[in-house]
């Protein structure tokens, strides 16, 4: 390791600093504002928060934060040593950046911010004019929110159908969707990015992903015998896994081919 990945290491930090910040302010106060202790509420002073120190209050950082740093570091070192096709390091980076924060906000809160989806057509926009040029760009945007959206009014129609079932057997029903409107923005994001016809098999491996994992969690609560009727309707976060996959079709493609030895 030469001293040439130091800067590279400090990017990685910083990527992570910027996803543990956006991922602590966005999702209480939806804009840049000045993180909160998660214990008492408190504000932090910029050192502490910056140094990763204890709060006033004795609190520690949450163990996303660490988490969350170290990925980036690994990330920002596997990006500096096998630069995706295209996008190279910088590029590279700044779109993990943007993943980390999706990825992160929607698994810990089930949210998936209109502001961020926002800046998201920004940089998935350019970052697909620059891999894939106009036509592709805006036809894999399209494909992505048509295909979402179509499972949307699905997921809306079977809610209400839901409710009335449930209303008819004297229950009060719940208005958990199926599916949330921010799956649709992302997958209009990831779309433009991933461009077309890729966006197709993204999303389709977010679906296949997401659906098997549940299905996982229904078979452990069957053997374990912890397994009611509800359980069926689990809500998938759809979310966490199209981030996944297109992390896998932008970045992977490239580490294997440079993993075949020529
Ligand atoms: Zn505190």
């Amino acid at each position: 390791m030469s001293y040439f990945a130091l800067p590279v290491l400090l990017a990685g930090w910083i990527a992570g600093l910027g996803v543990n910040y956006l991922a602590d302010v966005l999702p209480r106060t939806r804009r840049f504002s000045r993180p909160v202790c998660r214990r008492c509420n408190q504000p932090w002073s910029s050192r502490a928060y910056l140094l990763m120190q204890r709060h006033t209050c004795g609190a520690a950082r949450s163990l996303r934060t660490w988490i969350v740093q170290a990925v980036f570091l690994a990330a920002a070192l596997a990006l500096w040593l096998m630069p995706p096709k295209g996008l190279g390091f910088g590029l590279g980076l700044l779109l993990l950046t943007y993943l980390g924060v999706v990825f992160v906000i929607d698994l810990e809160e089930r949210l998936i911010l209109h502001p961020v989806s926002l800046a998201g057509v920004v940089l998935g926009g350019g970052i697909g004019l620059y891999l894939h040029g106009l036509r592709a760009t805006l036809l894999g945007g399209l494909a992505g929110f048509g295909i979402m959206f179509f499972f949307y009014l699905l997921g809306v129609a079977f809610t209400r159908l839901r409710a009335r079932r449930m209303r008819a057997a004297g229950l009060e029903p719940d208005d958990e969707e199926a599916l949330g409107f921010g799956d649709v923005a992302l997958s209009t994001v990831l779309g433009l990015t991933l461009g077309w016809p890729l966006i197709w098999f993204g999303l389709l491996l977010g679906i296949l992903a997401g659906g098997a994992v549940s299905l996982l969690i229904v078979i452990i609560l069957l053997v374990v015998r912890r397994y009611r009727r509800n359980a069926l309707m689990v809500f998938i976060p759809y979310g966490p896994y199209f981030v996944l996959s297109a992390i896998l079709l932008l970045y992977l493609p490239n580490w294997i081919i440079q993993a075949v030895p020529k």
